[in-house]
């Protein structure tokens, strides 16, 4: 870093950060990525258990629901970059797509998204490769990529004043925060971009994990572990509905894994961000009896025994229905944040920050989330994409 005045700078090498840079030709202006890791992406590496589900199949109309409150104020942006798009730029550089049942994703087709359905991963099933693709498009826009760069101070004093924990200072026209949220820090994503950010002054809604195994009182399922049970439905009861079970937080239905410790798979990690400890976490089984493993229907007929220690028919049938936990805890090592930069700060059309001239957010530091999917990522490309737009339209001003 020899002459540190830059025009943009991206405060985060993730998936977000990189998509940015990979949709962003420089033509000429200078951009910086700062990664404060000593590695690029780490956390796209790890995606999808290394196999990496990039995105959704189906309609893009679809993919609202998927981000509960914040859907409708992310629309426009989903709607501007699709899933379709992101498949089809992937294939342009290389990384060829299937569905979850291998079957090969062809992006020529449809129009509102994409006609494969389920979870979209790299045919490779290889999250090295979307890096891969994704650094050699950023490098070719003629992006300096730098690691171990960690940001420690940032302030607006005519342009933006970055410091790096290592003393060097650089200033940039542009800045965009693309720093992730806060579980998995030792990939470095620790939240203390937010935290400055929050110092600046932005309203930063405080972050929580989420997508996130949940753990319950007196759990009573550890010799399950590894078991699934599908179409189950979850009702989280709000802290001051507990006594009463009458105000839901939320309800899914989806497949539920029990883990040696406590609940997890799909239905779980999509409601852990309603759950608080203390509060009530009903399972509804939709099942008869005789449907389940037959080790569990043992373990509920166990936990509906009478003093006498007969089975109580009616306790047993309730179970099926209202297996009723109280939460002790959600794991910190959700897959992704919920909490961030709120909405309201940003203009979605362009990604910038309303009130601080020059400061963009995009991907997992805003305070939007996604259910399980790989809708995550494809809120980094939409994101990205749309602050892209705007950046490349300043590009063409000058
Ligand atoms: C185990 C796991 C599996 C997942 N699987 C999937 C999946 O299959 N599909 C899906 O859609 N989503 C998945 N996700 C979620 C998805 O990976 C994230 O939502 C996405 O990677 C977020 O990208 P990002 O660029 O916004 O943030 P990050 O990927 O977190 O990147 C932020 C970067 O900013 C850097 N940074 C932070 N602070 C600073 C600072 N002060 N200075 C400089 N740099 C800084 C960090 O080092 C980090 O590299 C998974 C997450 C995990 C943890």
């Amino acid at each position: 870093m020899n002459d540190n005045r830059y025009d943009i700078a991206i405060i985060g090498g993730g998936a977000s950060g990189l998509m940015l840079a990979a949709n962003l030709d420089l033509k000429g202006s200078r951009g910086i990525v700062l990664e404060g890791s000593t590695r690029i992406g780490s956390k796209l590496l790890m995606s999808g258990g290394g196999h990496c589900n990039i995105t959704h199949g189906g309609s893009i109309k679809e993919f609202v629901y998927a981000y509960g409150d914040e859907g409708q104020t992310l629309r426009r942006c989903l709607y501007r970059h699709n899933n379709l798009e992101l498949a089809r730029w992937l294939n342009d550089h290389g990384v060829e797509l299937a569905d979850e049942n291998g079957d090969p994703v062809d992006p020529s087709y449809g129009s509102n998204g994409m006609d494969s359905a389920g979870r979209i991963f790299p045919a490779s099933m290889r999250s090295r490769d979307v890096l891969d693709a994704l650094l050699g498009e950023a490098s070719w826009n003629g992006w300096q990529i730098e690691t171990d760069a960690r940001v420690s101070g940032l302030r607006k004093d005519g342009t933006w004043e970055i410091t790096l924990l290592n003393g060097v200072e650089l200033r940039s026209e542009k800045v965009v925060i693309a720093s992730g949220g806060i579980t998995y820090p030792e990939t470095g994503s620790d939240g203390s971009m937010l935290e400055m950010l929050d110092d600046l002054g932005l309203d930063v809604n405080e972050p929580r994990p989420a997508l996130a195994p949940v753990y319950v009182e007196n759990y009573p399922y550890s010799e399950l572990s590894g078991i699934s049970i599908p179409d189950v439905t979850v009702i989280a009861f709000s802290s001051d509905a507990a006594c009463t079970c009458k105000g839901k937080a939320a309800k899914m239905k989806g497949d539920l894994l029990f883990t040696h410790e406590g609940l997890s798979g799909p239905v779980i990690l999509n409601i852990s961000k309603y759950v608080e400890p203390g509060e009530l976490l009903r399972l509804c089984y939709n099942k008869e009896l005789h449907e389940l493993p037959k080790r569990m229907q043992r373990i509920l007929r166990e936990r509906s025994r009478g003093i006498l220690g007969d089975v109580r028919t009616n306790v047993l049938a309730l179970l099926l229905n209202q297996d009723d936990f109280i939460v002790s805890g959600v794991d910190g090592r959700g897959m992704v944040t919920a909490g961030g930069v709120s909405l309201d700060e940003i203009d979605m059309q362009t990604m910038r920050a309303k009130r601080f001239e020059g400061l963009y957010v995009i991907g997992e530091a805003l305070d939007a989330d996604g259910i399980t999917g790989g809708y995550n990522l494809q809120l980094c490309w939409s994101t990205a994409g749309t602050a892209a737009d705007d950046l490349k339209s300043l590009n063409k001003e000058a």
